[in-house]
């Protein structure tokens, strides 16, 4: 099998072929290596890459040849969202503030993976402290949609989605606080999960929004997300929001989907407030076409009404930057990262007030004085109060719609991928993007965002978003399979093999579905 065969192959398919001896790990991070050197003078998904990679999986393979019993997965390469942070490699949650800064510790996720002997490819490319639904506030430039390179890759975790869907790396680690793990997968034509709140140690995830952080997996298929939820999920107790549950096999969970049975008599909400105005016309008819695929399977579709999810996107830039704000004080020149002396030097207040304004981008700033307005004395009531109270609102608003149905559905995202620098002055049309994957961060529930085709306008992916209620993350893989089988069978094979990847910037690859059994 080539090296590019081998990036090919999904991480289920790697580690059947590692566990039989068949190809080495260090065969399969070479070849990712290798790929990643190809395109990223291209996409740019990956902030830092690696240096220690081939000796990681060179140890993987010594110790599986001297006997030792090693996890499914060890072997297999995972690429990291940068606000994960790592001792070896640096974390800058796509800051200026955090360039250079090296963790002393590794977060949850992160030691969970080494110690199911994933390989750690490198750091992924985000909007500065995941404030973004384009990757374009990252400091460090801007990823590239690898199915139409002036396009975004989405936001905040476009690096993570970018380096999936172009091969890079089989799956990787993403962070959803409003949509950063789903969105990306709806306009690279990747999976993506948010996991129930708290399903998922957050410690060492660099806070936005702690009320809503989640960390989850991205990957090609339903299948290798729920295999990384497995590694990275349960209980934790650095994290104090970590839940005690006992939880299935997700990847159990997506094998058995596959099989299309989970649909017979599943009940299917379609939230009213979640169609029409905003949607793009060809992401609205691949999703009519899908829940049509759903009901011909004995799937009942049911019309939801949830009257407060229209204030959603209002609530959530109101709660979201109140508590980014109180988060990112403490980049305050003295503990993390940069410092920024005024000339001549200054009080420790100056000192403060320099690197700040040196360390943070606009978007960040802008976030930070709306989050504190929003907190002062006088408004605290009128703005945070409010949010606060609709985010209830919408918490019930769920619960009656789960009285009557067991999944949500919506499209994950309300348009495909627009132009890259699109949008990025217009913060409003930005905000808007997230109008289908608020809500259920507001509400602390799973969402799952499955490819769901091309649209027909411009040939770009689309995503289906499923929601289930709190701790029914298994539902949502079980589901999400059974669609993505009916979706595979309509368009003659998985999404990715569609890509037309790279083409245009003169990387031609004819052999894309080579490596698919
Ligand atoms: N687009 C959302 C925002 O800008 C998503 C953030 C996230 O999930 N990290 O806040």
């Amino acid at each position: 099998m080539s090296a590019t065969e081998l990036t090919h192959l999904s991480a289920a398919e790697l580690s059947a072929k590692l566990t039989a001896g068949e190809v080495s790990a260090a065969e399969v991070t070479e070849a990712h290596l290798k790929r990643i050197a190809d395109v990223e003078p291209h996409v740019h998904a990956f902030l830092y890459v690696n240096e220690q990679a081939a000796a990681v999986a060179a140890d993987i393979d010594a110790r599986r040849a001297a006997g030792e019993e090693l996890g499914p997965l060890a072997g297999v390469p995972l690429a990291i969202k940068d606000v994960l942070v790592t001792t070896d490699m640096p974390s800058t949650s796509g800051s200026k503030i955090l360039e250079g800064w090296m963790s002393p510790y590794d977060a949850t996720v992160v030691s969970r993976s080494r110690a199911a002997g994933l390989v750690p490819l490198g750091k992924t490319n985000m909007d500065e402290f995941a404030m973004g639904s384009s990757t374009e506030h990252s400091a460090y430039g801007p990823t590239h949609n690898p199915w139409a390179l002036d396009r975004i890759p989405g936001g905040s975790g476009g690096g993570s989605a970018a380096a999936v869907a172009a091969f890079e790396a089989p799956f990787a680690l993403g962070s959803d606080t409003g949509g950063s793990i789903r969105q990306p997968a709806h306009v690279t034509g990747t999976v993506g999960v948010k996991p129930t709140y708290g399903a998922v140690s957050r410690y060492g995830a660099i806070a936005l929004a702690s009320s809503l952080d989640q960390v989850g997996p991205c990957s090609r298929s339903v299948l290798d997300a729920g295999l990384l939820q497995d590694v990275i999920g349960g209980h934790d107790h650095h994290d104090s929001t970590s839940l005690k549950d006992a939880w299935p096999s997700m990847a159990a969970a997506a094998r058995e989907g596959a099989t299309g049975e989970v649909l017979k008599g599943l009940r299917v909400g379609v939230v009213k407030q979640l169609q029409g105005d905003g949607i793009q016309a060809g992401v609205a008819q691949r999703f009519s076409e899908s829940l049509a695929l759903l009901q011909a399977q004995g799937a009942e579709i049911v019309e939801i009404d949830a009257p407060h999810f229209e204030y959603a996107v209002a609530a959530y830039y109101l709660i979201l930057p109140a508590e980014a704000s109180s988060n990112l004080a403490k980049f305050d020149s003295v503990r993390f990262g940069l410092r920024v002396t005024p000339e001549g030097g200054g009080t420790v207040e100056q000192v403060m007030a320099a690197t700040r304004e040196a360390g943070f981008g606009p978007e960040v700033k802008r976030r930070i004085i709306l989050g504190t307005y929003a907190l002062s004395a006088g408004y605290y009531d009128a703005y945070y109060g409010s949010a606060q109270k609709v985010r209830t609102l919408i918490q019930r608003d769920f619960a009656s719609a789960f009285a009557q149905v067991d999944v949500i559905a919506s499209p994950s995202a309300p348009t495909t991928a627009f132009k890259l620098g699109e949008k990025v002055d217009d913060p409003m049309a930005m905000y808007l993007n997230d109008i289908t994957t608020i809500p259920a961060n507001l509400a602390g529930i799973p969402g799952i965002s499955v490819p769901n085709g091309l649209a027909p306008e411009d040939g770009l992916p689309v995503g289906i978003q499923f929601m289930a209620p709190a701790c029914e993350d298994a539902r949502l893989y079980r589901v999400g399979a059974a669609l993505e089988a009916l979706v595979e069978a309509e368009w003659g094979g998985p999404l990715w093999a569609k890509s037309p990847l790279l083409t245009a910037a003169g990387l031609s690859d004819t052999s894309l579905t080579a490596g698919r059994a």
